[in-house]
């Protein structure tokens, strides 16, 4: 494997700096392409704008240095690259595969409640599919994809299985367990799923390391790949660093800003996580060499 091609990416929102949970996933997949010998690039995922905080990209590309980890070509913002994702979605209309949905959000909940589910704060309401055939009059809000239209046109098994690199065989059914998702959002910002698919396939990835809350979007985008006739990349999916409340560590429950007067404390924390011992050395390079070493005997290559 070693000297085939490999592209990697670190893709954080701009939505705050980095924390201890997101260090891990850049960590992860720095480590990745050093230890294949591939390239490594950082994109900013900026396209959700209200979420977006201002200069916090800047911040995450100074906080990236200071922990040893630069992209090896110019950072890219998804914000510019717009232009690819109204391609891609023509592509699909073009195909009949997308529909527009006229349903708020209101609407799709009493539908999914009515239909004698449960709403709780971890799940969201499953699309039951109303506009699939026609807007009923409504004005159009946001694009979803047509996941059977997909399935049955391209002659895909009905459930998407895949290999997690560290979490092993994987499997879901994406028309049943998650319906038809959005591309283009009812405030016509486009959604993830779209966005960083096309990129994804554009800037060349091959292996994708993120954090584990993104594992359950697998799915979807392998999917979307199909849809697109794009490659479906191998994934690894790194553990969490959990908050006070056991949950994914965010600025809400307890992530304090990284200090950055003291990387390789940060890097050390970041690398148990991931299942790699503290480093002895004191300069952050050192550490990062001696972790690109360990890493290759603790994630298969694949
Ligand atoms: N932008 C996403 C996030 O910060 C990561 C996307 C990805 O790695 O696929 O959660």
């Amino acid at each position: 494997m070693l000297g085939a091609r490999y592209v990697g990416r670190f893709a954080p929102s701009p939505t705050g700096h980095l924390h201890a949970g997101s260090l891990v996933a850049a960590l992860a997949s720095w480590l990745d392409a050093r230890a294949h010998q591939g390239q490594w690039l950082v994109r900013i995922e900026d396209v959700d704008t209200p979420r977006c905080v201002a200069g916090a990209d800047q911040h995450i590309l100074q906080q990236l240095l200071a922990c040893g980890m630069q992209s090896d070509s110019a950072p890219t913002w998804q914000s510019q690259r717009t232009h690819l994702y109204e391609a891609a979605l023509a592509q699909l209309i073009d195909k009949g595969w997308v529909y527009p949905c006229g349903c708020s959000r209101k609407e799709i909940e009493d539908a999914y409640v009515s239909q004698g589910h449960d709403l709780t704060r971890h799940t969201a309401a499953i699309y039951p599919g109303t506009c699939r055939d026609g807007l009923h009059g409504k004005p159009a809000r946001a694009w979803r994809l047509h996941v059977q239209a997909v399935i049955d046109a391209l002659q895909l098994p009905q459930k998407v299985e895949w290999h997690d690199r560290r979490m092993g065989h994987q499997q879901q059914d994406v028309a049943k367990e998650v319906g038809d998702f959005v591309l283009k959002r009812a405030d016509g910002l486009w959604a993830y799923q779209l966005a960083v698919v096309v990129d994804d396939a554009d800037q060349g990835v091959t292996h994708i390391v993120r954090g584990e809350d993104l594992h359950d979007n697998t799915a979807r985008q392998i999917v979307l790949q199909k849809a697109l006739g794009l490659p479906t990349p191998t994934y690894l999916h790194a553990p969490l660093v959990l908050g006070e409340n056991h949950e994914k560590l965010s600025k809400q429950n307890g992530a304090q800003a990284l200090d950055l007067q003291d990387p390789l404390t940060e890097l050390n924390k970041a690398a148990r996580v991931l299942g790699l011992a503290s480093s002895k050395s004191s300069s952050v390079v050192d550490a990062l060499h001696g972790w690109v070493q360990a890493w290759s005997s603790q994630y298969s290559f694949q």
